[in-house]
């Protein structure tokens, strides 16, 4: 497909504009490059409606025939992963090459979920009864997703419900509309009308839909003050929820480790995507014998690392993804100076744009805001330690519960450290894996249920258990 600059909202099989308009800023020039439909209650209304309707025919289409139309789906978004990434340079900021990677992982996504598998259940089967679990679809799904990753968090919360057999209407964020609405012009003829409706809107279009009575279930990524809202929101028709939230992820580094190679993966850990990525480190423990060469080797890392317009070529690292971000995390940059935190800055960045240096915190004390707050930003704190227990206390000593990472040569004893982290994924010498078989729960305040896997299927479902006579001889 071609793209054009027009942009349209996906109802009901139809591609619909909204009377008023959302302006949509590249990141790395503070322009607007584009505008897009500012969705009204009625067009709101319009999708539920729609896709209220389409559920009658969708959770009855055999499970087959929803994971051929998934892998379709698949297939049109990675055929049209080129354009996709230039357009998502443009609205998110990220380089191009790494836009295209999430693009295709998008694609990998729905292929894959695909495949995957909810049996229905036997727990009884006597010689005279069976009784069967069946996981069934709970209706329309409200797909909620943050900025940061607009494209294979849309694919999350397209392909489990579909496959489940829900149907969605999808929200990407007002920072980053463009490419969700483009995949829903691209997949307009992939799903029956209705079956996939997306919606673009500002800040008042996720409050309606947290509270419209159409949704029989709220799938929400974002941040934890906001999932707190949507949680209250959602209470009073007990819509059912998944919360992927906010982390401040904790890598620990045992002493045993090369410190050249393992700096790059640590570095990439953390300021991958500008260090706006749920699961990246944001918190690095590193013990005290390699503390000096591991922060010394990082900032030579992050002094090399050029940071800028992410469609120009040889860029690494983009912009923050929006202003209030990018203020954000000045603020906090600013706050650790005036408390005489020592900086070590990366390369120079350019002055028009979102854009912040790669920065590193030299052992800041642990109830600084740096360590305690999660950045969402390129500003990593290096804290030393010495003992095993204690590193472990500080780890956790956090209200979030996402992810963390612990890096040995010894894999036994990091299996040991794992076990003791209080969050639903932890690494070891490796991070940001992710599986679509595999469950990515946020634990604490981190979220509520999980996403991929059969965890994730299970979450758009409820178990309807059916008690099955092997006799008509009660009745007859
Ligand atoms: P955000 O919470 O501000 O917004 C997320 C989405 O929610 C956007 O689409 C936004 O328009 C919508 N929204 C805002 N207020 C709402 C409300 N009251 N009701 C319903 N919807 C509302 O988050 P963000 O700044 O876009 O994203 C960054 C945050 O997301 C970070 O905290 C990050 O850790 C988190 N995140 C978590 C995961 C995960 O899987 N756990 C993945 C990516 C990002």
């Amino acid at each position: 497909m071609h793209f054009d600059n027009d942009y349209r909202m996906l109802i009901n099989g139809k591609l619909v504009d909204a009377t008023e308009s959302l302006d949509v800023i590249n990141p790395a020039t503070e322009q607007v490059f584009a505008t897009c439909p500012r969705a009204s209650r009625d067009n709101l209304d319009s999708a539920v409606n729609a896709a209220k309707a389409a559920f009658k025919d969708w959770k009855k289409t055999p499970i087959d025939e929803r994971r051929a139309l998934l892998r379709k789906a698949g297939a049109m978004i990675a055929e049209n992963a080129g354009e996709l990434a230039r357009l998502f340079t443009r609205e998110q900021g990220r380089p191009t090459n790494l836009a295209k990677e999430e693009i295709l992982g998008a694609a990998y996504w729905l292929t894959s979920t695909a495949a995957l598998d909810l049996p229905v259940e036997v727990t009884e089967d006597t010689e005279t009864r069976r009784i069967e679990v069946h996981h069934v679809p709970l209706g329309v799904v409200c797909g909620i997703v943050p900025w940061n990753f607009p494209v294979l968090l849309a694919s999350w919360k397209i392909g489990p419900p579909l496959l489940t057999g829900n149907t969605v209407v999808l929200k990407p964020s007002p920072f980053t509309p463009l490419c969700a609405l483009k995949i829903g012009e691209i997949l307009r003829d992939v799903f029956p009308a209705g079956v996939l409706n997306v919606l673009s809107g500002g800040d008042e279009l996720g409050p309606w839909m947290t509270s419209h009575s159409g949704f029989a279930k709220i799938s929400f990524t974002g941040s934890t003050a906001t999932g707190r809202r949507v949680m209250a929101s959602a209470s009073h028709d007990l819509k059912r929820l998944t919360l992927e939230l906010g982390g401040n992820d904790a890598a620990i580094v045992l002493p045993d480790v090369d410190v050249d190679k393992v700096a790059e993966q640590l570095f990439a850990g953390a300021f991958g995507n500008t260090a706006q990525i749920c699961v990246a480190t944001k918190r690095l423990y590193i013990h005290e014998d390699i503390y000096d060469a591991l922060r010394d080797r990082l900032h030579e890392i992050a002094k090399a690392s050029r940071v800028g317009d992410g469609s120009k070529q040889g860029i690494k690292y983009g912009p923050i993804q929006n202003r209030a971000q990018y203020e954000r995390v000045l603020d906090l940059i600013e706050g650790a100076k005036a408390s005489g935190l020592s900086l070590l800055y990366g390369a120079d960045v350019p002055q028009e744009g979102y854009f912040i240096p790669l920065t590193l915190v030299d052992n800041p004390p642990d109830e600084s805001r740096v360590v305690k707050e999660e950045a969402f930003g390129p500003i990593l704190p290096l804290m030393k330690f010495k003992e095993l227990d204690d590193v472990i206390k500080r780890a956790n000593d956090t209200e979030y519960g996402l992810a963390g990472a612990v890096w040995s040569a010894d894999i036994e004893k990091a299996q040991e450290i794992a076990a003791e982290l209080e969050t639903g994924t932890v690494w070891i010498n490796q991070n940001l894996e992710s599986t679509p078989q595999t469950p990515l729960a946020g634990h604490k305040q981190s979220g509520l249920g999980a996403e991929n896997g059969v965890h994730g299927l299970m979450e758009y479902t409820q178990p309807k258990a059916i008690y099955i006579p092997k006799s008509a001889d009660a009745v007859s």
